[in-house]
């Protein structure tokens, strides 16, 4: 019954979510439907995780298969869905090896640990310092908090880790400035910001600095938590841009709804770690990789392009729209800058059975890759209104 959920919630769990008031009870599609049996079009797929929508037969039955063999292991023992999505995942992006953890944030506490024991074992012990950017995002652990160029996430919860230096993005004489000032172990970039406000890096800043990186022998992290996946209408975010990363993070969409990460490891670091390096309980957990298969299997080119049909669609739609100011992103993962609030036309956009995100000061939509088009249109015009 409406309510009931919300004040037991408000009671017993934690006050950091500040919800919307809506109790969702059941999904099908790109629909969600709430205790009152009000159908919403999710345009947020559970903040870029839920890939391939909701009730997905294909993920539901790998699932459903997964757990009536075994349902958990830990790493103690081999199990075929993990095996399998790292092979599958390294065929596809050309790296060696994967470590499996749970979230996005864990992934990246992965990437952190390899690139400082490479820089230790081939540098140096003092070449630890990770370079990020500004306005970037990478998890809410004590370390990836200090990852995280965002300030006011730092506030509250120092000391943080060391060895964080942040600097702009898309200014490549900054970068090489802080490079030169500092003993480098890695430069970690998400090729979109998402948390950001959904603003994608300048081709010319990536590919500086990858040459640069090659001329200070440091290692490139991507932060693929959110582009990750299909999401920007390439399997990850980097191959818009042409770069060839050391070490890959990615989350949220790779288990379609279950959680599972991955930190993706190429040639210059997949030996870097040894036995009792790092480990994870769960990491790998069968039932999610199974699901994780569902997911990076049907990431076809040809299923990839229909991704960035969507994506031109939407674009075209916001671009000059009545009440925009300008639209931003990649593939599915699109920012509209309103100007209305954007908190304001997410709220109307709700009333009006469209369910949004936002990013910053900007609208951001994360919609299931597979969403159809009759359903993205529908949204786009409730959105649309809604900007007026
Ligand atoms: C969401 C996100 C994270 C954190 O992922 P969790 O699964 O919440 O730990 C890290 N990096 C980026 C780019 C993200 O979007």
């Amino acid at each position: 019954m409406q309510g009931n959920i919300i004040s037991t919630d408000k009671e017993y769990v934690a006050n950091t979510y500040n919800r919307f008031p809506l109790e969702i009870v059941r999904g099908e599609g790109s629909y969600l439907f709430d205790s009152e049996g009000k159908k919403y079009i999710d345009m947020g797929s559970g903040i870029g995780v839920t890939a391939f929508g909701f009730d997905d037969e294909e993920w539901k039955t790998a699932i459903i298969d997964q757990i009536n063999k075994v349902q958990h292991t830990s790493n103690l023992y081999y199990t075929e869905p993990c095996a399998n999505l790292a092979k599958l995942l390294c065929e596809k992006t050309g790296l060696k090896k994967v470590f499996f953890s749970n979230s996005g944030a864990e992934a990246n506490e992965c990437a952190i640990k390899v690139a400082r024991k490479w820089a230790c074992d081939t540098k140096g012990e003092e070449y630890n310092t990770i370079i990020t950017l500004e306005n970037s995002f990478h998890g809410r652990t004590v370390t990836t908090l200090a990852a995280t160029g965002q300030e006011h996430y730092h506030q509250l919860f120092k000391p943080l880790t060391d060895g964080f230096v942040h600097t702009p993005a898309n200014n490549l004489e900054a970068l090489e400035e802080v490079v030169g000032k500092n003993k480098v172990a890695a430069v970690m970039i998400e090729c979109v910001q998402g948390e950001g406000g959904v603003i994608p890096l300048e081709k010319n800043f990536v590919a500086g600095l990858e040459k640069l990186s090659k001329e200070h022998n440091f290692l490139i992290i991507v932060d693929e938590v959110q582009t990750g996946n299909g999401r920007t209408g390439k399997l990850y975010g980097y191959m818009n841009f042409g770069i060839t990363p050391d070490i890959v993070s990615t989350a949220k969409g790779l288990g379609g709804g279950l959680p599972i990460g991955a930190a993706i490891l190429g040639e210059r670091v997949e030996n870097v770690l040894g036995f009792g390096d790092h480990g994870s309980t769960y990491g790998g957990n069968p039932v999610c990789a199974a699901a994780a298969l569902t997911v990076i299997n049907r990431l076809s080119d040809e299923f990839l392009n229909e991704v960035a049909e969507k994506s031109k669609y939407v674009f075209s739609q916001f671009e000059n729209a009545v009440g925009v100011q300008s639209v931003s992103g990649m593939g599915l993962m699109i920012g509209i800058k309103t100007v209305k609030p954007a908190a304001e036309v997410v709220k109307m956009a709700m009333e009006k059975g469209v369910l949004c995100l936002t990013a910053k000061d900007k609208v951001r939509l994360l919609p299931a890759l597979n969403i159809p088009f009759s359903d993205l249109k529908a949204a786009v015009e409730v959105i649309k209104a809604c900007c007026k």
